[in-house]
């Protein structure tokens, strides 16, 4: 699977704000939106193009038009705050959202919310989650991407987990990965270390207390998933 970490230094220099503690909500997606702009445009470098006439003030000409029909599809909820960045670079993409959670059961995405069409409306799906922690999201929305027909699916994280990358790499080898720093480990919370946090409290400004912490309190069911990532990882 191609992974891309974009080489930017102001890719770099933003991270760094946005992973520091002390960052504040308001600037945090400030941050957010800067860094999709940044990593969209990376991401859609090699989006199509086909030849339009069209007159300038001084002469007739040929120009190149993007060709694909886009879809933006963000990972509920934190990929939320990737959109409007992503609209702002192309206004005429249409927004899917699907609604997936962990059963604690079986551990696996059960889809809550989906209102894709029958068919296909666009070519090139760009998935958006901030973090690719697991990968188990992006994996099973990639799933319903390729069965509803998209022909081309990149997935735009800011942070990825070696875990994410290769849970998706093996699940769906042909989808490109665009982020803006691949990390060292997911903890056993599942958090992305050293990350940023959970990227949708520090969007939203929903903090819980301690026991929700990165690192913090008991969730036996995230801890044998991380487990068996590493596990499989290591082999
Ligand atoms: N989701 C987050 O918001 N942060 C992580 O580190 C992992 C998943």
């Amino acid at each position: 699977m191609p992974l891309h970490v974009s080489g930017h230094p102001l890719v770099a220099h933003k991270l760094a704000l946005l992973r520091d503690k002390r960052t504040e909500p308001k600037k945090f997606r400030e941050l957010v939106r800067e860094l999709t702009w940044l990593l969209g445009y990376e991401a859609m470098s090699d989006l199509a193009t086909r030849p339009e006439r069209i007159e300038t003030p001084l002469e007739p000409m040929t120009a190149a038009r993007l060709d694909p029909a886009v879809g933006l599809i963000p990972i509920l909820r934190a990929g939320l705050g990737m959109v409007d960045a992503m609209l702002e670079l192309l206004p005429t993409a249409q927004v899917w959202h699907i609604g997936l959670y962990r059963d604690e059961r079986t551990l696996k995405p059960v889809e809550y919310y989906n209102k894709l069409p029958d068919a296909a409306t666009v070519q090139v799906c760009l998935v958006l989650d901030p973090m690719l922690a697991t990968g188990g999201s992006a994996a099973a929305t990639i799933d319903i991407l390729k069965a509803w027909g998209a022909a081309r699916i990149k997935q735009v994280s800011l942070i990825a987990a070696p875990e994410g990358v290769a849970t998706l790499g093996s699940a769906h080898p042909d989808v490109d990965v665009h982020v803006a720093a691949l990390d060292s480990h997911l903890n056993e919370r599942g958090y992305i270390v050293p990350g940023l946090g959970d990227a949708g409290d520090r969007q939203f400004g929903t903090f819980a207390g301690p026991s929700s912490e990165p690192g913090h309190g008991p969730d036996q069911g995230t801890a044998d998933v991380v487990r068996r990532l590493q596990r499989d990882l290591d082999a």
